[in-house]
């Protein structure tokens, strides 16, 4: 089972609950008292926590929950120095059991170079942490267009129906460059509509799911490493 929860400005907070052996995740620690919340309030007792990358928004919370509630860290190798109480670090490739889930490691590296995202077939579910936003994708900080685009290119690779947990709030703002590159996407069109609804009444747009971003997102769009890195520069001056 899988809970969504916005916090701090505009990210998203995640827990994944295995019910048959009680076994819970907080995927990365934007906010470590709202995740405690959270766990109370289902009643859930955390356990683990996997990391995406080591950027603040999304490790802050890793040694209060440590030190507090002893739980296990998961998080990618290359990031590992800048992972607060690491206790286990995956590169990508790696199938480990969670309770009764098997959990797929994908290395998605741009946006960090150790960023990693954890697939679920079994729930048919993403954590891309921030590769791919709704109608989007993450800023390339450590690394290359050719990486992000490769990185993307994993996500966009799984079943059309996987829902994408990205750990950002940022789909009117991506729209708004989405359309202005595409303004003729009928699909780009109703999901925008939709996701303004949506964010009128204060609900999350998240989770998308693979075959909407194929027909909507740009960045998933592209159709080489090229053209991506140039709507990639396009984005960052919109
Ligand atoms: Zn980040
Ligand atoms: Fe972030």
């Amino acid at each position: 089972m899988i809970t969504l929860f916005p916090c701090l400005s505009d990210n998203y907070g995640f827990l994944l609950h295995d019910p048959i052996t009680g076994l819970t995740a907080a995927i990365d620690t934007p906010d470590a008292d709202e995740i405690l919340r959270q766990c109370e309030s289902l009643g859930y007792t955390l356990t683990h926590v996997f990391n995406t990358h080591h950027h603040f928004d999304h490790v802050d919370g890793n040694a209060m929950l440590k030190e507090n509630h002893g739980v296990t860290i998961i998080g990618p190798e290359a990031d590992k120095a800048r992972i607060p109480n690491i206790d286990i670090c995956v590169s990508g490739g790696e199938v480990f059991t969670f309770g009764s889930f098997d959990i797929h490691v994908l290395h998605t590296p741009g946006h960090t170079k150790g960023h990693c995202a954890y697939y679920i077939p079994a729930l048919r579910s993403v954590f891309v942490g921030d590769t791919v936003f709704a109608l989007g994708c993450g800023r390339m900080f450590e690394g290359t267009a050719e990486q992000m685009f490769a990185s993307i290119g994993k996500i966009a690779a799984l079943p059309d129906e996987t829902q994408i947990y990205c750990a950002h709030e940022y789909t009117l703002a991506n729209g708004a460059f989405a359309i202005s590159v595409d303004q003729n996407n009928v699909d780009l069109g109703i999901y925008l509509e939709n996701a303004k609804k949506l964010r009128a009444q204060n609900m999350p747009t998240v989770p998308t799911t693979v075959l909407k971003e194929k027909r909507a997102n740009p960045f998933m769009r592209a159709a080489s490493a090229s053209e991506f890195a140039r709507l990639r520069s396009a984005k960052d001056n919109f």
